[in-house]
């Protein structure tokens, strides 16, 4: 198999130099009309303090230049609606178009967060009604929809666990974490100032409870696990886990990052859990990636709705209100409503699916990751055997006789025209790479997928230097993956010196 040709990606794929460096003196991309005011001296607008001594350092360009930069800078972007995009634990699945439309609709995006309620009973509604379908996919009985990421949802659930410790007299001092965790578990659980206590998953990947019961005691605030775990593994002792934790006074949080696998099959709540968070932007398509907006609503049993973020969305006499006198609860967590945009996204998803097609989804995503799993099990080290979940875990153990690592690998795959799976995490497996197709992807796409793995995983054996240089055909091959965050550069200092830029520059006087 060869490298895929995507239209633009070898013909008429630009090298997109800074705008600096296209700046040519006296270009503007702006023409006003003739001043019809006598001018005003700038010195008399504004104090000396403010004034600067030096003209700014700008690019001057027409209006072309600017569209051509930007536009290009865009097609360098991948994304879900340019190709397959397989990053386990992300569910990169489509975003129907149909979302964006009803988001559009001007009742919605007019709307002002400001308005009485009174004014606002439609948007109100569609949150209620989410809210209910939520409660009911879950099996839990009541919902914030306020935290704006599964993170967010994560810290707003762990502050509702504390409030409700600290109401029995002790707010408790840890939580326990699985191994197989995203690392953002631990992280809220620092924030919320408890102390993370990490517990080992057993042979088959799962938690047992053993290990759950050597480490509980009256200390331990909840335990907090996802489910599928991140192994793409149902964590099948999930009810006898929970009576342990319970037994003890503990609580069960559930990280609802991989739902697409349970959607319609089986309720967390059921589970024994009592608080849980959804990704609305990775389950019910609204879009996710670049930190752009998500939603992570979080549930609870009614033995915490007391502690629900305020304002609570409440329902009476046919009127839905913002209920905001509530003495028990954690208090606000987000500005007005929370992402509305996405929660209505997630309602037209929800809507246009019904029950059926919500049980299809975790049907085809479950399917889906399976057949990956099956054809490419031949070729690389699978940790874990059996039935996975929505998503798969190899490694590069195999390729590593031959000096090839899973970075290599994930770059490789840029070649051939797909976005690399997660990499390295969970940090359980070493070398792992993380395969989640989800449920939208067509079989003929999985197949060229698992050729392009397959193909790799030859070039491996036969041509090992090529992989370790990959990617070939990108505008940029291997970047230095952690400088810019070790070393961040936040203020833009330009690649030439000054005096080189000012020849490039009109002389302006500054004429104060
Ligand atoms: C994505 C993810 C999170 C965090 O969700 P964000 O919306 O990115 O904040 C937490 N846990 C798991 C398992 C995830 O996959």
């Amino acid at each position: 198999m060869t490298p895929r040709n995507f239209p633009g990606m070898q013909g008429f794929s630009f090298n997109e130099p800074a705008l600096f460096e296209k700046s040519s003196p006296g270009r503007q991309a702006y023409s006003l009309p003739l001043l019809d005011v006598p001018p005003a001296k700038v010195s008399e607008l504004f104090a000396p303090e403010l004034l600067q001594k030096k003209a700014p350092l700008l690019p001057e360009l027409s209006e072309l230049d600017v569209i051509r930069h930007y536009t290009r800078l865009s097609q360098w972007n991948y994304s879900i609606d340019t190709g397959f995009y397989p990053l386990g634990s992300c569910t990169m699945k489509y975003n129907p178009k149909v979302n964006e439309e009803v988001a559009k609709m001007a009742g919605f995006a007019k709307t002002h967060p400001l308005q009485p309620s009174e004014s606002v009973q439609g948007v109100l509604q569609v949150m209620f009604e989410l809210q209910t379908y939520l409660a009911e996919i879950s099996g839990m009985d009541a919902l914030t929809l306020q935290p704006a990421a599964g993170a967010h949802g994560e810290f707003t659930g762990l502050l509702m666990i504390r409030a409700y410790h600290t109401a029995q007299g002790n707010p408790r001092k840890k939580i326990l974490i699985p191994d197989t965790a995203h690392g953002t578990n631990p992280a809220s659980a620092a924030l919320c100032n408890y102390q993370v206590v990490e517990i080992k998953s057993g042979k088959e990947g799962v938690l047992t409870p053993e290990a759950v019961a050597a480490l509980m005691d009256d200390e331990v605030a909840a335990l907090m696990l996802t489910n599928p775990n991140t192994l793409g593994l149902f964590e099948k002792n999930i009810a006898e886990i929970a009576k342990i934790v319970h037994a003890k006074g503990g609580l069960v949080y559930c990280d609802g990052a991989n739902l697409n696998a349970l959607l319609g099959q089986a309720r967390v709540g059921d589970m024994g859990v009592d608080v849980l968070h959804f990704n609305l932007h990775k389950t019910f398509t609204t879009p996710h990636g670049g930190g752009g907006p998500g939603a992570g609503p979080v549930a609870v049993k009614k033995h915490l709705e007391a502690f629900l973020p305020i304002p609570l969305l409440a329902k009476k006499e046919g009127k839905y209100f913002l209920e905001e006198k509530r003495p028990q609860s954690v208090g606000k967590v987000r500005s007005f409503y929370g992402n509305f945009g996405m929660l209505l996204r997630a309602y037209t998803y929800i809507r246009e699916m019904g029950p059926e097609g919500l049980k299809q989804v975790s049907e085809m995503a479950v399917l889906n990751a399976n057949y990956i799993k099956t054809r490419l099990k031949d070729y690389y080290h699978l940790p874990y055997e059996g039935i996975c979940m929505h998503e798969c875990i190899f490694s590069d153990k195999r390729q590593q006789e031959n000096g090839v690592k899973t970075m290599d690998i994930a770059k490789r795959l840029m070649d051939y025209g797909f976005h690399p799976p997660t990499v390295y995490f969970p940090l359980v497996v070493h070398g792992a790479l993380m395969i989640e197709p989800t449920e939208t992807e067509s079989l003929e796409t999985l197949d060229e997928f698992c050729e392009a793995m397959i193909a790799i995983a030859q070039e491996c054996q036969t041509n090992p230097d090529k992989v370790r240089a990959a990617p070939h055909i990108s505008h940029w091959s291997r970047l230095d993956e952690v400088r810019a965050v070790r070393q961040p550069r936040l203020t833009w200092s330009p690649p030439q010196t000054e005096e080189e830029i000012s020849k490039k520059q009109t002389q302006r006087k500054l004429e104060f």
